[in-house]
């Protein structure tokens, strides 16, 4: 594979910045860019240098195969800054490990780590007074890949484009999160993409979204597409129970995403002596707990939000309202990782990196 360094990256600075009109306390999340972009092509059969250039609209052929057959991938990741004004990544190794799993599975060629990582941190440089100092400020960062050859046969493409974009971001979810057990609809099948962050797995998930919306909830939590009887993950999260004092997650598989959030939970469980069992959670089991009140907390848990407490699930039109509960293990588990992803404690499995 071949191999750049940050030297090599054609760097072309914004002559003003739109910080001064960004009101970081009212973020819209998403919405807001930074002044900088990083863009990276692949053509005849190579990546191409690497460019650092002003946030901007691009040319794309209306022929481009991202527009007819989805053929695109990304990843969500974040940067903190500490009170010292040092910028951290959380086990950003982890995101560039699976967005070349899903261009794996999206037939796009791996982007090469040295590109993403000097591309990532030579970025980040730029834009450092972007990221905000203080707890749940944080800079989102967007990487992804878009297959950009003028064609329009149902074929993967040859040229395709890298970018990476960032936003600044406060917290994702505010309050709790009522969600809907589904019955239905299916995010993902055996064989399919669900493990990867496939930008037509978010889109197909928008219109079952929009109908729980209208019943008064904010997510759906996926359950298997065979049966519907094993809970899943939600739209950008995967999902955790808490049943009496264990701690409960579905193991991934084909069709669920690998969350960075969530191995990080497992780990930081079992090094506080909490039980987490990884394993088939069934709507039942827990429509169970709920009634005869050992169902203690259920979570979402993803790099936007971090963790989502949620407060109430619904499955066949019964509604099921969950306990507030003091010391609760969302609770716990968000501090302790804003507390890593911040330099706030000490970080005993190496997941912070330094920009
Ligand atoms: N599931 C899905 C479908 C997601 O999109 C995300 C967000 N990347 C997650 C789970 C959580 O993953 P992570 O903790 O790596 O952000």
């Amino acid at each position: 594979m071949s191999s750049i360094s940050s030297k090599e990256i054609q760097i072309e600075r914004a002559k003003t910045t739109k910080i001064d009109q960004v009101d970081f306390n009212n973020i819209d999340f998403g919405r807001i860019f930074t002044d900088h972009m990083f863009v990276c092509d692949f053509k005849d059969g190579k990546w191409q240098t690497p460019k650092i250039m002003p946030y901007q609209p691009m040319t794309i052929d209306p022929s481009a195969r991202v527009f007819h057959y989805g053929q695109a991938v990304f990843e969500g990741m974040k940067a903190y800054k500490d009170e010292a004004g040092k910028v951290w990544l959380f086990r950003p190794e982890e995101n560039h490990a699976r967005i070349n799993k899903s261009a794996a599975r999206l037939a796009i060629p791996e982007f090469p780590k040295d590109y993403f990582f000097n591309g990532l941190h030579t970025l980040l440089n730029l834009d450092k007074d972007w990221v905000k100092p203080g707890m749940g400020n944080s800079l989102y960062i967007r990487p992804f890949v878009i297959a950009t050859e003028p064609a329009i046969s149902a074929s993967p493409a040859s040229e395709y484009r890298f970018m990476i974009i960032c936003s600044p971001a406060k917290a994702y979810y505010s309050g709790k999160v009522r969600v809907l057990f589904a019955e239905k609809f299916s995010r993902s099948a055996d064989g399919g993409v669900g493990f990867a962050k496939a930008a037509g797995n978010y889109a197909a998930q928008f219109h079952p979204t929009n109908l729980a919306k209208e019943q008064g909830y904010q997510q759906v939590v996926w359950t298997d597409a065979n049966t519907h009887e094993y809970l899943e993950e939600a739209g950008t999260m995967n999902v955790f129970f808490r049943v009496n004092d264990t701690l409960i997650t579905a193991p991934t598989n084909d069709r669920i995403l690998d969350g960075i959030t969530r191995k990080s939970i497992i780990q930081l469980a079992k090094d506080n002596h909490i039980d987490v069992e990884v394993r088939r959670v069934s709507v039942k089991e827990i429509k169970d707990a709920a009634r005869n009140g050992s169902l203690k907390e259920i979570f979402g848990a993803g790099t936007a939000a971090v963790i989502s407490p949620i407060s109430a699930f619904e499955h066949a039109e019964e509604v099921f309202e969950l306990p507030n509960i003091e010391d609760s293990f969302a609770s716990i588990f968000k501090e302790k990782l804003l507390n890593i992803q911040h330099n706030l404690s000490e970080d005993l499995h190496n997941w912070r990196q330094e920009v």
